[in-house]
């Protein structure tokens, strides 16, 4: 062993999965991962910058590493993630990270990580090579359950989002790379797949048309994708994020493929139409439903997630109530409501001061939209009572087993844990808000 490395994950599940590259190339280099900060030799931070809060932690974390760098000069702290990429504000990191940070890599730009190790442990080997950082191949924590990168970057420019800044313009992976990854976790019997991206459905690679089957039906990329994905055969697949502007017919078509799992997460930001145009989100209101009705023309029983953001410069009382009566009327199954906050460098962080709500009238919107999306859960998750619903089961909680349902919801039931990894059958007698509770159908 040459050494050991911690790596501190902040933000999204792409992060997490990016994390998984890097400890692939650590390993490579024959470092031990550690749990304990304090006796690693290299700290990695992959940073989030979604929102200005997770990017002054980082602040923070920094501050408190001084100390080891102190007593250990061979102490290397690298940051990547979403914030190497911000240029202008990084500048201003920097001031507060000075002595401290070795090195800030984009996330694409992972490949340098050996070369800056070598300087101080001069006889380390490594052998990988690679030019997507996206074709690295993980090393995964479950041995059931994957995420599989397909695109990195946005092209969209949403006014309020630092992402197109962070992590630059969308760069899909080869189709060719995708599959490969895919029918190796088949080989290892992985039961769940999702896959990920900023904006997976404008996935568009090089390789589409030599890659693409002859009997495909489909020509919208994603929906190809998803199509030769459904042939190989994992259980359960899943995809996130996706812009309502690229929910192509095709792609709403492959929803109803063998593999496909019970749940779209489909992120709607606002029911105005005048705060989707400040958002720059480039759908009205009117697309967006037209695209959940034709899902669920194709798919009646599938469950709907969404991402709603309240308090947006200039959301009126009329617009937010717009945003209240659409989410009554689309019943989702869950909602992750974001409070408004200004990202420096977006056209949103510029809007006049004056239209700019107040920290407590954001709160109160966030409030009474998590009320009514509790009630609308609740209601909705009646319909699994007295049902048998398909879970896979990924860990122990107390005395129960959990695992997600089809639709992703949380279902608890007691049983033995070697079940942890199978899909198994569950027939639901208590339903809650955020849990299903039930017995295990034994002939599983
Ligand atoms: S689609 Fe919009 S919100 Fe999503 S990453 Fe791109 S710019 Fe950000």
């Amino acid at each position: 062993m040459t050494g050991k490395y911690y790596i501190l994950t902040l933000g999204c599940q792409m992060n997490k999965n990016d994390s998984e590259r890097i400890k692939t190339i650590l390993n490579n280099m024959d470092f031990l991962e550690t749990e304990d900060y304090k006796e690693s030799d290299i700290y990695i931070i992959n940073t989030c910058s979604v929102r200005q809060t997770a990017e002054d932690r980082v602040i923070g974390i920094v501050k408190n590493l001084n100390e080891i760098k102190k007593k250990n000069k061979n102490f290397l702290v690298i940051i990547t993630g979403c914030m190497p990429g911000r240029d202008k504000d990084l500048k201003e990191y920097k001031k507060f990270h000075k002595n401290v940070v070795d090195l800030y890599i984009p996330i694409n730009e992972i490949y340098k990580i050996p070369e800056l190790v070598k300087k101080y442990y001069k006889n380390i080997k490594y052998t990988i090579n690679y030019t997507d950082y996206l074709d690295l191949e993980a090393t995964r924590e479950e041995s059931f359950r994957a995420f599989v990168p397909i695109i990195n970057g946005c092209n969209n420019f949403c006014s309020y989002c630092a992402v197109p800044y962070a992590r630059g313009r969308e760069k899909s992976r080869n189709f060719k790379s995708v599959i490969n990854e895919v029918a190796d976790l088949k080989k290892r019997d992985y039961k769940e797949i999702t896959l990920l991206g900023q904006n997976v459905n404008s996935f568009n690679p090089i390789d589409l048309n030599e890659c693409k089957s002859g009997d495909n039906p489909y020509n919208h990329p994603f929906a190809c994708l998803l199509w030769e994905i459904n042939k190989i055969g994992i259980p359960r697949i899943y995809f996130i994020s996706s812009h309502p502007k690229d929910m192509s017919d095709e792609v709403i078509d492959a929803l109803k493929l063998e593999n496909m799992g019970n749940y779209i997460h489909l992120a709607m930001q606002s029911g105005s139409n005048s705060i989707l145009k400040a958002m720059n989100r480039k759908y009205k209101i009117e697309d967006y439903l037209d695209r959940i009705d034709k899902i669920r023309r194709i798919r009646p029983e599938i469950a709907i997630g969404t991402d709603i953001i309240v308090g947006f410069p200039g959301e009126s009382e009329e617009d937010f109530k717009e945003t209240c009566n659409i989410y009554k009327k689309v019943k989702f199954d869950i909602s992750y409501t974001a409070i408004y906050s200004d990202r420096s460098g977006t056209v949103a962080s510029k809007m006049p001061e004056n239209i700019k709500i107040s920290s407590k009238k954001k709160k109160e919107r966030r409030n009474i939209l998590q009320k009514i999306m509790e009630d609308i859960t609740l209601e909705k998750n009646q319909k699994y009572l007295n049902k048998k619903v398909s879970v896979l089961v990924d860990g122990k909680e107390g005395e129960y087993l959990k695992g997600n349902s089809e639709e992703l919801k949380i279902v608890k039931f007691k049983g033995d844990d070697k079940l942890i990894g199978e899909i198994v059958d569950v027939y639901i007698n208590k339903v809650q808000t955020w849990n299903l509770y039930g017995v295990l159908i034994k002939d599983n």
